[in-house]
Parts: structure tokens; sequence; C-alpha cells
């Protein structure tokens, strides 16, 4: 009951990337970064580990971006042409690499990575992949002509990704579509179809963590202009629960969207976020079991995964290691509760 686990991200250490941005630059390079990024994947397992966090991650401490550090590896992308696009909607202008022939997945990406987290523990492992909308949304299109054709040869190249991740012992495989509470129409009318396709013949868990976006002053601004309530799941999660997915997250800790929504998922597991993606305090065990209480009003009690709002990534190392005993601590006080 109340099994624990992480969004994905974690803080990369002080002496192995700059602290406290999402896309902070490496500090070391060739084989010694190499062994860093080895080094911080340990001491987040064991953190995790050690605080009782029950499905862990790597951090994706050996990533610089959510969604490029996958691109990266992926061929028909020009990633020299560069291309001024609209983010999210038009939230935010990025230059971004260029799609100029069909895509394809020439080696595995993040396998070597995956086997070595997979060596270092015997617990639950899950493995994050950015999802086939959000990577659309993230690069631009010279080639496909359309978003969800282009969506759909992601989602090919990613299924073929996550079942080689599954086969290394991946527990968890989660895709992240924070893209999802932006175009709400286009998830209904072809971005299940396109998660649906990620995940085909995984048996392994499959995940979807989808969020308002943390960590960039441009998701600030935004998320100001959502009102009081943030109800855009309202219009997806319906669509959502008729997905192939088992688990979707829902950032609840000191957020404005209204735990209710969760009525709409009533075939899925809901990864509770119970601690916040802010750097200015920790929240309390007693806190966090209030969130997870509070969202039984909505979910049966085994359908629930205490977790983070979202990737911890932008805060600072040590309160990002508070919120991990937090969230346990708040789990076992809301387990004895019941
Ligand atoms: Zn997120």
């Amino acid at each position: 009951m109340f099994a624990t686990t992480i969004a994905g991200s974690l803080p990369r250490p002080d002496w192995l990337a700059e602290p406290e941005i999402l896309k902070g630059g490496w500090k070391l390079e060739g084989e010694e970064l190499e062994a860093g990024k080895k080094r911080a994947c340990e001491e987040w397992i064991r953190h995790q580990e050690a605080a009782g966090i029950d499905i862990l991650t790597d951090g994706e401490v050996f990533r610089t971006h959510f969604v490029h550090s996958f691109l990266k590896k992926i061929e028909g992308i020009d990633q020299s042409k560069k291309t001024l696009m609209g983010i999210r909607d038009n939230r935010y202008d990025l230059e971004v690499p260029t799609v100029t022939g069909p895509v394809s997945r020439p080696a595995p990406v993040f396998l070597d990575d995956f086997k070595f987290t997979r060596s270092l523990t015997d617990k639950q492992l899950k493995i994050t992949l950015p999802g086939p909308m959000t990577i659309c949304d993230t690069i631009a299109d010279d080639h496909y002509g359309s978003r969800p054709d282009m969506a759909m040869a992601f989602a090919e190249l990613l299924n073929d990704e996550a079942k080689e991740l599954e086969a290394a012992g991946a527990d968890v495989v989660q895709f992240d579509e924070p893209a999802f509470n932006v175009f709400m129409d286009d998830v209904r009318e072809w971005g299940i179809d396109t998660l649906n396709r990620a995940v085909q013949g995984l048996k392994c868990t499959k995940a979807v963590h989808i969020c308002y976006g943390y960590g960039i002053e441009e998701n600030i601004q935004w998320k100001e202009t959502l009102g009081e309530e943030w109800r855009q799941y309202d219009e997806i999660f319906p669509s959502l629960n008729k997905s192939h997915v088992d688990q979707v997250s829902l950032e609840c800790a000191s957020s404005h969207v209204p735990l209710s929504v969760m009525s709409h998922l009533s075939d899925k597991q809901i990864m509770v976020g119970a601690v916040a993606v802010t750097a200015d305090r920790v929240e309390t065990p007693e806190e966090v079991a209030a969130t997870i209480n509070e969202a039984t009003r909505y979910v049966d009690p085994e359908r629930i995964l205490p977790c983070t709002n979202c990737g911890m990534t932008p805060i600072a190392y040590d309160i990002a290691l508070a919120k991990l005993y937090a969230l346990t601590a708040g789990a076992k006080i809301a387990r004895k509760a019941l």
C-alpha cells in the first residue's frame, strides 16, 4: 500500500553539472564525465534506498535534457539545422533541431546507462522516456508535414527502445508527456494513439507523466494565466483512462489542480505528487500524509503511489534529498492511519 516513487529526475551534484538549472552543462569531460555520471547515479540509488523509496530511478543524471538527450541518438534529425519554434503552444521560443528525413534509431539510446543502474539495486526500477507528442513539440519538422504522422514514427522507435529496457529489467517504463495538458484536442484525436503505440506489447508497468512544467520562468508565467483551478486534466483524463498505460501522474502538492480530476481515472493507478518542485521549503511528513489522505477521497488507496510532483532537477541537492525522506515518512503515516 502506498508504494513510493519519484517522477524521474533528481539534481545532478554540483561537481558534475551546473546545479539548479534544467540544462546545466557538464563540469567534467571524456572518461571523467562518464565515471562521474555513474558515481552520481549510484549515490542517488543509495539515497533512494536509504530513504525507503520503493520504485527507484537513475535520477536521469546521465542526461542534460529529457527530450534532446534521446533525440541526439536518432537519425533523420539534423542537429545543426536550427529552426526557431514556439514551444508548448508558443509559451516560449527556442531554436531547435529539425527533422529532415524518416527518423530511425540505429542503436539503443539509454540501454547501457540502464544496465549499469540495474546492476546497482534489486529494488524496482523505473526508466523514463520522452513521450511522442512532447517530442514533436520540442523539435521542428521539415519532413513529415503532419504532427500525428511524425509522432507515430517516434512512437514506433520509442517502443523498440522501451522493449529493450524492459528486457534489461525495467519494472516501469514511463513516458513524459507535458505537452498533453497544452494540446487537449490533439491528445484526444491522436495523442493517446501514439502513446498506446509507444507502450504496445510491453508487459512491465507502463506509466505516463504529465505536468504543468517546473524550473523555467516561462512556465511560472504561463501558470499565472490559468486561474485559481487548473482543470485541463478534465479534458484529457477520460480518454487517458481508456489508454493502455497503467499509471498516470498528478501534481497534488501546493498545486492548483483540483484533486477531484482523479475521478476520471477509475481504471488507473495514480502517482500522487505529494512533494513540490520548490526549493524554498521541505514538506513535513504530516503534510505529505495529508495530501495522500486527500487523494483517498477520490481513489482507492491501493491505486495510490505517493510521488514527487515532477522532476527534481531544478532544486538544490540537499533539499531534494530531504523531500525524498519527507515523502516516505508521510507515506508511512498515511499507511498507519488507514
Ligand atoms: Zn513534470
